[in-house]
C-alpha cells in the first residue's frame, strides 16, 4: 500500500543547490535562483556568473520536446536574462546558435565587401546595389531569427518560446526571399516584364506564408507536415522561373544556361539535403544520445542552409558578371 502511494506521489520539484559564495551575492540576483537549478553540472563559473544546469528529454516542458533522440543537454525554464547568458554555456544548442550567428557575420561581412569592392569593381549600377542589399539583409535576417529562437526557445514562459519560433519561421521565408530577389532580377535581366511577373508572384507567396502564420495552428505538432510542405512549395516554386528562363533562352544548348543552369541545380540539391536532415533527425535518430552536443541534424541542416545562401550569393555575383559583359539577346527582349 505504501509503495502504490509512494508512486502516485509526484516527485518534488529539484531544489536549488546553493554554492557557498552565492551567500556574499547581492539579493536582487538570488532572486532569479527561483528559475533555475544551480549546481556543479556543466557549471562554468568564468563566463557565466550563474550556472545553468541542463535537463534531460524527461526534464523539460512539453513544448520543448521535438526531438527524442536528443536525450539530454537541455537548457529550460530561464528567464531571458539567462537565455543570453546561456550563449556561453555548452548545451545542445550551441552549435546552432554558434553556427548561425557565425553565418549573420559572414553575409555581414560579405555585404560590406560586396559594398565596398566587388559592386564599384564590376561597374554596378544603382539597382545591382539595391538588389544585392536586399538579397543579403534577407540572409543576415535569417540569421538572426534562428540565433534568437535557439537562444529563447528555453524561455520558462512557453509563449516567449512560441514567439521566437514564429519568429524562425519568418526568417527562414524571409531567407528563401533572399534567394529569390538575385535569382529572379538577373535571370530576366534582359526581359523587364517576366522579371516583374516573378518578382511579384514570389513577393506574393512569401506574404501569404508570413499571414499563415498567424493561424494559432501554425506551431502545432498537428501542422508540422502542413509547415514543412509550405516551405517546401515556396522553395519548388523557383523551378517555375527556372524551366521558364531555360525555354526563353533556347534550351540547354546556349552558353548563358549551360553556365548558369548548373548553378540553380546544385542550389536545389543543397536545399533539398538540408531539408532531409531536417525532417529525419538522422543521424541521430541511429545514435540515440550520442549526438546531443555535436553531429545532429538540425546542426547539419543550419550549416547547409549557410553553404546554401552563401553558394547562391557566388552565383548571382558570376551571373552578374555575365550580364553585364553580354548584351541582351535579341530573343529575351522580344519574349
Ligand atoms: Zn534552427
Amino acid at each position: 500500500m505504501h509503495t502504490v502511494l509512494f508512486f502516485r506521489q509526484p516527485p518534488p520539484p529539484p531544489r536549488p543547490i546553493v554554492r557557498p559564495d552565492d551567500f556574499t551575492m547581492p539579493q536582487k540576483v538570488l532572486k532569479s535562483a527561483h528559475y533555475i537549478e544551480l549546481g556543479s553540472y556543466q557549471y562554468w563559473p568564468v563566463l557565466v556568473p550563474r550556472g545553468i544546469r541542463l535537463y534531460t528529454y524527461d526534464q523539460i516542458p512539453g513544448f520543448l520536446k521535438e526531438n527524442p533522440y536528443i536525450t539530454d543537454g537541455y537548457r529550460a525554464y530561464l528567464p531571458s536574462r539567462l537565455c543570453i547568458k546561456s550563449i556561453f554555456v555548452l548545451s545542445n544548442e550551441t552549435v546552432n546558435i554558434w553556427s548561425h550567428l557565425l553565418g549573420f557575420f559572414l553575409f555581414f561581412s560579405l555585404e560590406v565587401y560586396d559594398m565596398t569592392a566587388v559592386l564599384p569593381a564590376a561597374g554596378a549600377s544603382r539597382e545591382d546595389y539595391v538588389i544585392y542589399s536586399i538579397g543579403l539583409f534577407c540572409f543576415q535576417v535569417c540569421m538572426l531569427c534562428s540565433v534568437g529562437y535557439h537562444l529563447f526557445c528555453c524561455h520558462r514562459s512557453e509563449k516567449t518560446s512560441r514567439r521566437w519560433a514564429a519568429l524562425d519561421y519568418a526568417g527562414i521565408s524571409t531567407g528563401i526571399l533572399g534567394c529569390y530577389v538575385p535569382g529572379v532580377f538577373y535571370a530576366f535581366y534582359c526581359n523587364n516584364y517576366w522579371r516583374q511577373v516573378y518578382l511579384v508572384t514570389v513577393l506574393a507567396m512569401i506574404l501569404a506564408v508570413f499571414f499563415a502564420q498567424i493561424h494559432p495552428q501554425f506551431l502545432t505538432q498537428q501542422w508540422h507536415r502542413l509547415r514543412s510542405a509550405i516551405f517546401c512549395s515556396l522553395a519548388a516554386y523557383g523551378l517555375v522561373p527556372t524551366i521558364h528562363w531555360v525555354w526563353l533562352n533556347g534550351g540547354f544548348s546556349t552558353a548563358m544556361v549551360q553556365a548558369f543552369f548548373p548553378r540553380v541545380l546544385v542550389m536545389y540539391f543543397i536545399a533539398a539535403l538540408a531539408f532531409l536532415f531536417y525532417i529525419s533527425k538522422v543521424p541521430e535518430r541511429y545514435f540515440p544520445g550520442q549526438l546531443n552536443y555535436l553531429g545532429a541534424s538540425h546542426q547539419v541542416w543550419h550549416i547547409l542552409v549557410v553553404l546554401m545562401f552563401y553558394w547562391w550569393h557566388q552565383s548571382a555575383i558570376y551571373i552578374m558578371h555575365y550580364r553585364h559583359s553580354e548584351p541582351c539577346p535579341n530573343y529575351m527582349l522580344q519574349a
